[in-house]
């Protein structure tokens, strides 16, 4: 039987059905069922007395004898009841839906032995079971019955009705037309056994039918393996090949300009993580290797001056560097912070993004780096546009927040024989499992120090009610001499009543400060204006600053000490640790308030718990993912992530991913030609996934 056969013979299938499958879960063929996992399984070998039912119970399975029937309640709250006992005591069976009653008790009899499975629910103090599923006791076998599958299912599949039922039938019936045991295995037999793998055919079944839940488990372990070990594998192989084949340019001198720098200009000591992280990027770039780095460090550690001074080493040895931002703003920012730093030194920096506009504005620049004579070169993406061609490009540094894919980086490179070497720069420290899967082919080097005398950023949750006690805390500090941010979140789908709730707060601050200057800055306002309001604050004109998220990028202000977030609870892990970086910039003591509404959800209360304990950017990042699950993770792209995960979850499973890591590394080197033949079959099932999806082979 082949496995791609369409969806649509399978019996009990049909054309309409299949068109429901294909279009609600993307299921086409048999194949796509086989791989249409179970969400979870439910014991049904096992049956309870009544006396041990519990309300937190997910499901149960009681057998005994309906006593009697009764009906209860008026209207909608009309119920059917079926007064149950196991013999030693009782328990009621409720329906809700009052045309089926007749049937219900046409069908059930007095007396006769059932088996009864539903999920208990407590009503009145008691415990019942609304709605149960019941089968006559002498045509179950539960010792053969086991772990039942249930399968996801949505909201059209059942108007459609194709319940999880439905598709354990089919999955059934797939089990008895294909042979798993002939499945073709393409893990090498070695690893399998290194490892205790099930075979791919027995993992397959049992991911539906288990007989055991240990069964059950040995299959999701060989599954969740083999998805990640692939990717793994593509990674590496792609890594080890462009290792081999590209060659980078040598920096061999550190120079004038960066001891110039370092010696004279550098106003404060790099720490001794900033120093370290240096040297790993001299080590790489004076090799030979093109350096392909990712450089993770929490938010004021101190990322921008590092790549300034990786820089000023390409400078040194003739060579040009560029910088590429997110947006425009925080190119910007990056141009002024780099201007500021370099200002005594020779060294010639432009900005050139889509604010930059007309070709008097332009030429200049263009003409400069194409003669080199603009050293550095900082933008937004626009930098890759073709139009922009460097005289010798050697470095470039991507201050990327996630948004440049493997393929983007890759288009660096083209432009030049010699690639350039390239340093990613994250502003949110991603979980190291989560780095090895979306940048899995860069090395990684971590700056886990903040400069010296910062004081822990402290931060408290107040109640949206308890303004006067958050005033009254504002105003002490601003007493001291200090600063404070009150920042709303606006996004597109609420945009109005965001403003509006922005314009509500600046007013209530005016009545309850009528003595303070406030500036109020929001993305609708010109950006003459804004600039104007910001200056206002950054000179510490005014006291308060109430503003949208734009300033999660904008401004640095080392004298604003608190950061009020209006509404935090609809802010992420991630974006919440961004705006609270915007303070905690000088010595002083800092403050990040968060303020929601009294009624939160319990993952809302456990994400600003996390806030309130933690500065520690990596620790939010790993709870972040562990709650949001990576396909959500702000910004990030999930088409990073080569092939498909059915089953595999780069956050819970984070010690597997380093394990496929470790294999896939072995595997290279063992078999670096790829022509072992026990791995043959392994490097097709590999060629075959890349059909699939990007072929990265073709990206160097
Ligand atoms: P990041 O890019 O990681 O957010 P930045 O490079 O912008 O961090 O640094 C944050 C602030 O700390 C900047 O004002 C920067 O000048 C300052 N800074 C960086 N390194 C040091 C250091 N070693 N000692 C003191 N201040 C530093
Ligand atoms: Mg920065």
């Amino acid at each position: 039987m082949d496995v791609l056969t369409p969806i649509t013979y399978l019996p009990g299938v049909g054309p309409q059905r299949a068109q429901v499958l294909e279009k609600e879960l993307g299921i086409t063929t048999f194949k796509d069922l086989l791989y249409y996992f179970p969400y979870k399984h439910i014991d049904r070998s096992r049956l309870y007395y009544i006396h041990e039912l519990t309300a937190d119970m997910p499901f149960v399975q009681v057998r005994g004898e309906i006593l009697s029937y009764e009906e209860e309640g008026t209207g909608r709250k009309r119920r059917l009841i079926a007064h149950f006992t196991d013999g030693l005591d009782l328990i009621d069976l409720v329906w809700f839906q009052k045309g089926t009653f007749k049937w219900i008790k046409k069908s059930y009899l007095i007396g006769k032995s059932y088996i009864v499975f539903g999920r208990p629910n407590v009503f009145n103090g008691r415990i019942n079971i609304p709605h149960p599923d019941i089968d006559a006791a002498d045509t179950l076998q539960l010792g053969k019955m086991g772990l039942q599958p249930y399968y996801n299912t949505t909201e059209r599949m059942k108007k459609a009705g194709l319940n999880s039922r439905s598709i354990e039938r089919f999955t059934g019936t797939l089990f008895t037309r294909i042979n798993t045991a002939e499945f073709r295995e393409y893990l090498p037999p070695t690893l399998l056994q290194r490892l205790c793998l099930v075979p791919l055919g027995q993992s397959l079944r049992d991911l539906h039918y288990p007989e055991t839940s240990d069964a059950l488990r040995r299959a999701t372990y060989r599954q969740k393996f083999e998805e990640l070990f692939f990717i793994q594998l593509n990674i590496l192989r792609y890594t080890r090949q462009r290792q081999q084949q590209v060659h980078g340019h040598i920096f061999s001198v550190v120079g004038t300009l960066f001891n110039t720098f370092y010696h004279d200009y550098l106003p404060f000591e790099l720490t001794g993580a900033q120093k370290r992280v240096i040297r790993e990027m001299r080590k790489d770039m004076g090799s030979g290797k093109q350096m392909n780095r990712l450089l993770q460090g929490d938010v004021g550690s101190g990322k921008t001056l590092v790549a300034l001074m990786t820089m000023l080493i390409a400078l040194d040895n003739g060579y040009q560097a560029c910088l590429m931002a997110p947006t425009e703003i925080l190119a910007e920012q990056h141009y002024v912070t780099f201007r500021e730093f370099l200002k005594d030194m020779p060294v010639r920096v432009e900005l050139l993004t889509g604010a930059v506009k007309g070709k008097k504005k332009r030429t200049p620049i263009l003409e400069g780096t194409r003669a080199g004579t603009v050293h550095i070169l900082i933008g937004t993406h626009a930098v890759l546009e073709d139009t922009v061609e460097f005289s010798r490009l050697g470095l470039v540094v991507i201050d990327e927040q996630h948004r440049f894919g493997v393929a983007q980086r890759a288009r660096l490179w083209k432009k030049n024989t010699i690639p350039p070497h390239v340093l990613v720069m994250t502003a949110t420290p991603i979980p190291r499992t989560l780095a090895m899967t979306l940048y899995g082919d860069l090395d990684v080097s971590i700056i886990d120090e903040l400069p010296p005398g910062r004081k822990p950023i402290e931060t408290r949750h107040f109640w949206e009610e308890r303004s006067e006690s958050l005033y009254r805390g504002m105003r002490t500090e601003i007493q001291k001499g200090r600063q404070v941010y009150v920042v709303y979140p606006l996004i597109k789908e609420s945009e109005k009543m965001d403003l509006q709730d922005l314009q509500n707060g600046y007013e209530e601050l005016c009545r309850a400060f009528p003595d303070l200057r406030i500036s109020k800055v929001h993305g609708q306002m010109k950006s003459s204006e804004k600039d104007v309001e910001m200056e206002k604050f950054v000179r510490g004109e005014t006291q308060i600053l109430v503003a949208t998220t734009v300033i999660e990028v904008g401004v640095n202000v080392p004298n604003a000490s608190v950061m009020v977030i209006q509404n935090a609870e609809r802010f992420g892990l991630a974006q919440l640790h961004q705006l609270r970086g915007r303070v905690g910039r000088g010595a002083e003591q800092s403050y990040c308030i968060l303020v929601t509404k009294y009624q939160l959800s319990q993952e809302t209360k456990q994400r600003i718990e996390i806030m309130c304990e933690t500065n520690d950017g990596f620790e939010i990042a790993e709870a972040d993912l562990k709650f949001r699950g990576p396909g959500d993770l702000e910004g990030t792209q999930q088409s990073g992530v080569a092939f498909d995960l059915h089953i595999a979850n780069l956050a819970r499973d984070g010690q597997l991913v380093q394990l496929a890591r470790d294999t896939a590394n072995e595997i290279l080197d063992e078999d670096p030609q790829q022509n072992l033949p026990e791995n043959a079959a392994m490097w097709a099932h590999l060629r075959d996934l890349n059909k699939n999806d990007i072929d990265w082979s073709n990206i160097s």
